[in-house]
């Protein structure tokens, strides 16, 4: 792969005649296309948010949905976030894109509230560097503020990361989004630095389970006992638990059963777009 390639050929020194590989090649092409097309992605459009329903495993209704980030470049197919979203995050383009993400989102779930859609919570992605940046918390309020939100109606996704090299700027942001009523929500939990200690010094309001931990869930005592272990912890400190990449019934089933509160995946419904989920939270007429 690749990114070993590109290992081996930074750990080779001097011998950068290794850098010159086909797939390398294609790799810093692939990258510099992503980086180019990147700066222009908002202005011309190209982005769009698709919504996931978190679902209450119990009752089977909707109580939010995640924000999950589209890009469709003009030229060439779609490009999945996975690849894009590091590319931002070293560029720095991660900054007017997470803004563009949170204001459309919470634009979205305002304009649902006056529709009279079920008054269901916004879960949005937020990358580290954001939290590094002194103002986030002044532009997290203002955007609640344009489109009349109350704090709580946000949810604001973090992964283990944040706890790699948590700083003290990041834990003021933290701090303060919990001060003001934002939801924290640890994302990919399980999989990442896991440490339990960070649960206790910062406030989180939803753990998600990892998908790695529900996908082997109906056939490996493991998993379950790992996901009851979280699910009773989770409970004793009063967290929501999310488990992610629900993909069939038995699983809703065990992972209910193991007391898990809610989920989201493709049982339930793919990441769609506005238009479309907007059906899944309207009344029917
Ligand atoms: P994530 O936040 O953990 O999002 C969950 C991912 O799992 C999404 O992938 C979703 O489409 C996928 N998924 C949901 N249900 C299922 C399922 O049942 N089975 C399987 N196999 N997958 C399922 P997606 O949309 O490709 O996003 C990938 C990652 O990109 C996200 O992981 C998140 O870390 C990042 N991302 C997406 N949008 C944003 C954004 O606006 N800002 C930031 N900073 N990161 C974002
Ligand atoms: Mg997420
Ligand atoms: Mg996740
Ligand atoms: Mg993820």
């Amino acid at each position: 792969n690749a990114d070993a390639a590109m290992y081996h050929a930074k750990s080779s020194g001097r011998n950068n005649f290794q850098f010159f590989t086909p797939e390398l090649n294609q790799w810093v092409t692939d990258r510099l296309r992503i980086e180019n097309g990147l700066r222009h992605a908002l202005e011309r459009e190209e982005m769009q948010i698709h919504y996931q329903p978190q679902v209450d495993l119990g009752s089977g209704r909707i109580v939010g949905c995640e924000a999950l980030l589209r890009w469709y470049p003009a030229e060439g197919g779609p490009i999945p976030p996975d690849r894009f979203i590091p590319v931002a995050e070293e560029t720095g383009l991660i900054h007017p894109i997470g803004l563009w993400v949170l204001d459309e989102a919470c634009r979205q779930l305002a304009q649902w509230d006056a529709e009279g859609a079920a008054e269901i919570r916004m879960a949005v992605n937020v990358a580290v560097p954001q939290l590094r940046r002194h103002t986030f918390v002044e532009q997290v309020a203002a955007i609640l503020a344009r489109h009349r939100l109350a704090s709580g109606r946000l949810e604001i996704e973090v992964t283990e990361s944040v706890f790699l090299d948590p700083d003290a700027q990041i834990r003021e942001t933290l701090h303060n989004l919990t001060d003001m009523g934002v939801k924290l929500s640890l994302d990919d939990f399980g999989t990442g630095y896991s440490s339990l200690s960070y649960l206790k010094n910062f406030r989180f309001d939803v753990l998600k389970i990892d998908r790695s931990f529900v996908s082997e869930l109906a056939r490996s005592h493991d998993d379950m006992t790992l996901v009851r272990a979280i699910s009773s912890i989770a409970r004793d400190m009063s967290l929501i638990t999310v488990a992610e990449g629900i993909e069939s019934e038995e699983q809703q089933r065990i992972l209910n059963e193991l007391g898990c509160n809610l989920g989201q995946g493709y049982l339930f419904s793919r990441p769609i777009p506005a238009s479309e989920f907007r059906r899944l939270v309207m009344p029917a007429s």
